[in-house]
């Protein structure tokens, strides 16, 4: 899954590693992001989930792009290879119960389409207690079972770690491609692929009893040492990690003080004496990882990695 720029990290950098890697399907959510990942990862299945747009078909046509077709009208749409998505809970895109009713009485219209998969989404595969998993289980297999026999599709990152009931002929993962824990609760069985610093501009002494940052949220309880670090909401650091985040410096965690602002934020060092200006401090690292970063702003991981700006210097290693 390498939509929405590959989770913030950058799908013409990360798309060509996977392929490397041995990928050789790649799902994307914009027809533009299929395009412009197109001529990356030649001769592998590039799959546009968010359906079919009228208009649009001779472009995945030419390019050698499926569409994933969720209703009646899109398949009225397109005639060759594509993927069927079918609803089983989301509610969201996917063909209906009903919709598959119609789409099956209509055999000239199925005819039409190569299937190469068919394929369901799951509503809360991270929570593995939770009793809809199985019930989309069920309703999956009784869909594929009314429909043409086709490779299957079923689960993304959690849903691969809900055991072997949830294997299927294509996984769909992406968030535990990028590090986010896929059962969240567990020990993380993926490995951190992000780490993001930000180097400290300026260090300053705050007496006890004066304010840090826009409207004085925190208020120096002792004289404290504050670094300023230029990275702020704008670079997606979100403004809720307010009086939240925690950064790593030194083998410990310094606290983030007062708000997120557009470009800066505001880390106490007091109890950091070695810290100075030009010094990093680690916001998404192995002592801060994304999903502890999610928890402290309210968030998950997915939104964190992205919403990562656009203003850092971006180092791909090993890819
Ligand atoms: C985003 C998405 C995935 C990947 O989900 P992760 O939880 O990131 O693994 C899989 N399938 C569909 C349809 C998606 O939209």
């Amino acid at each position: 899954m390498v939509k929405a720029d590959a989770y913030g990290l950058g799908a013409e950098r990360v798309a060509p590693a996977l392929y490397e890697a041995g990928c050789r399907h790649f799902f994307v959510a914009h027809l533009q992001e299929a395009l412009a990942i197109r001529r990356l990862v030649p001769d592998a299945m590039l799959a546009v989930l968010n359906g079919l747009w009228p208009g649009d078909a001779p472009v995945y046509a030419e390019q050698g792009i499926l569409p994933v077709l969720g209703s009646v009208a899109e398949i009225e749409g397109w005639t060759g290879p594509a993927l069927l998505h079918v609803d089983t809970g989301m509610h969201r895109l996917g063909l209906s119960a009903a919709e598959l009713d119609i789409l099956l009485d209509r055999p000239a219209l199925l005819r039409r389409i190569e299937l190469r998969y068919i394929m369901t989404h799951l509503v809360a595969s991270e929570a593995r207690d939770d009793a809809i998993n199985a019930t989309q289980r069920e309703r999956f297999d009784g869909a594929c079972a009314r429909l043409p026999p086709a490779p299957r599709s079923l689960a993304n990152s959690s849903g691969i770690f809900l055991g072997p009931a949830f294997g299927s002929d294509l996984a769909r993962p992406g968030a535990a491609l990028y590090g986010i824990n896929p059962s969240p609760g567990q020990p993380n069985p993926m490995r951190a692929t992000v780490r993001l610093r930000a180097r400290i501009l300026h260090m300053r002494d705050v007496p006890a009893g004066e304010g840090v940052g826009y409207n004085a949220t925190w208020i120096a309880p002792r004289r404290s040492r504050i670094g300023t670090v230029s990275v702020g909401y704008a670079d997606g650091f979100l403004r809720s990690l307010s009086g939240r985040a925690a950064a790593g410096f030194d083998g410990r965690l310094v606290p983030l003080v007062g708000r997120v602002s557009m470009d800066l934020s505001t880390f106490d060092l007091t109890d950091a004496p070695g810290a100075a200006a030009g010094d990093w401090l680690e916001l998404i690292g192995p002592g801060m990882p994304v999903d502890e970063v999610a928890a402290r702003a309210g968030t998950n991981g997915y939104e964190v990695l992205t919403s990562l700006g656009r203003r850092y210097r971006r180092i791909y290693v090993g890819a």
